[in-house]
């Protein structure tokens, strides 16, 4: 038998019916703050991802599908979505439509990580990108609108975190006030944080034994080294989101895994989920555009995973499509009155199903009941009759006449 690939899966109708509503939630969010939805190609230029995400972000060093398009070009299966939404503003000349260009999508990604709960190789995300403004409203107006539709959804046990990174210059700096403050104490840290102080002091922040994070609590703190206006910025923030009345825990350690980030960084997590409590993030990035080749634009933007925020929500109860008509043939003489009987009541409005499987009328008559059909027409060599599902009348008609008995919800007798 062959099976999906590991790190996949389907989506099943009731699923399909799940992601619908969320999709549905974050059109009406974001469609009311003047987002407007974007697609772009499933794979782009390989290079896009290494220069956008970062070339030393686990990204790009283990997780992306890459291959050759038979022409000596290097493609990628999209890992996520805000380069190529910067690569689309860039190509169409967006930064001549009025800033900033406020975008959304919900769209799969790929990710050749460890299958578990709540991580895959193909997922879903939910993403607004805001291009074009530097201004701290931008940011919060982000925050809120994630915190929006995480709540439309039915999201659980949701805590926010939130730091400013600054610039990557400041952070160049303190990475290496970091290191240093770090060497001077190896005596006390643990092995594997010794061994990482020059590759990536950050991470000794993560660090679960003792004396390691005893040395980290004293650790400088990047959130301490802002230049003034980026403190500004942040200050400015923090006042919007506190107005909203949106809860944030300061986490000067918050790390994302894409290199593009400056200033706000955020991440929503959920404790309903468990080792992957993450369910949606993201972050300022001014200098993203200019990586790749266009003007300096200032951006801000967002990604929610779909699976995260249903297995964070309460499952709540599909109900199945509501079947207006269902059309039965007792014997192959009616065969084309029906099948044009379908078509019109379809065009009409109405959900209108065919029989398809050959059964008997009883067996027909059953199959309506079992999809909650409200009417069945039984078209048959010499006349039509319409049943009412719910009452149990019946009568002849003339199949001209189903429509619009339906139509009118008339009771039959
Ligand atoms: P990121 O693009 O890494 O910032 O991820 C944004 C959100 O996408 C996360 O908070 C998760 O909800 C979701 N996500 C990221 N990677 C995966 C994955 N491999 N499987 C499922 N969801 C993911």
């Amino acid at each position: 038998m062959i099976q999906a690939p590991k790190g996949t899966f389907d989506i099943l109708p009731d699923d399909a019916a799940r992601r619908e509503r969320i999709e549905a939630q974050a059109a009406r969010i974001l469609g009311a703050a003047g987002y407007r939805r974007i697609e772009t190609p499933a794979f782009e230029a390989t290079d896009l991802f290494e220069r956008g995400v970062g070339e030393a972000t686990d990204i790009v060093q283990k997780e992306m599908y890459t291959f050759d398009d038979g022409g000596g070009r290097s493609l990628t299966l999209r890992p996520e979505g805000t380069a190529p939404v910067c690569r689309a503003y860039i190509e169409h000349g967006m930064h001549k439509l009025p800033q900033p260009v406020k975008l959304w999508y919900v769209s799969s990604f790929f990710r050749a990580e460890a299958p578990q709960l709540g991580r895959y190789r193909q997922f879903w995300q939910v993403g607004a990108e805001a291009i074009g403004s530097a201004s701290p409203e931008t940011d919060a107006e982000l925050i809120v609108l994630l915190a929006e539709l995480l709540e439309a959804v039915g999201v659980k046990g949701l805590s926010l975190s939130l730091t400013s990174l600054g610039t990557p210059e400041t952070r160049a700096e303190y990475r290496e006030e970091l290191r240093a403050y770090l060497h001077a104490r190896e005596q006390q840290l643990s092995p594997d944080v010794r061994s990482r102080i020059d590759l990536n002091p950050m991470r000794a922040f993560d660090a679960s034994d003792e004396a390691t994070r005893d040395v980290m609590r004293r650790a400088p703190k990047l959130l301490d080294r802002l230049a003034p206006d980026d403190a500004e910025h942040f200050a400015e923030v923090r006042l919007l989101l506190d107005d909203a009345g949106i809860r944030y825990e300061l986490d000067p350690t918050l790390v994302r895994g894409l290199d593009y980030y400056t200033r706000t960084l955020f991440e929503f997590s959920s404790d309903a989920l468990g080792a992957q409590s993450g369910v949606g993030g993201g972050g300022r990035y001014d200098r993203l555009i200019e990586q790749l080749d266009g003007p300096p634009t200032p951006a801000s933007g967002w990604a929610a995973g779909v699976e995260r925020m249903m297995l964070a929500a309460d499952e709540l109860p599909v109900q199945g499509d509501l079947v207006d008509l269902f059309i039965a043939l007792p014997t192959a003489a009616g065969v084309r009155p029906a099948f044009r009987l379908a078509r019109e009541a379809r065009r009409a409005g109405l959900q209108a199903q065919l029989e398809l499987a050959g059964r008997s009328l009883r067996g027909q008559l059953r199959h309506a009941d079992r999809i909650g059909a409200r009417y069945v027409a039984i078209v048959g060599e010499d006349g039509t009759s319409l049943k009412n599902m719910e009452s149990g009348e019946q009568r002849e008609t003339s199949a001209q006449d189903v429509i619009p008995m339906i139509l009118r919800g008339s009771r039959l007798v």
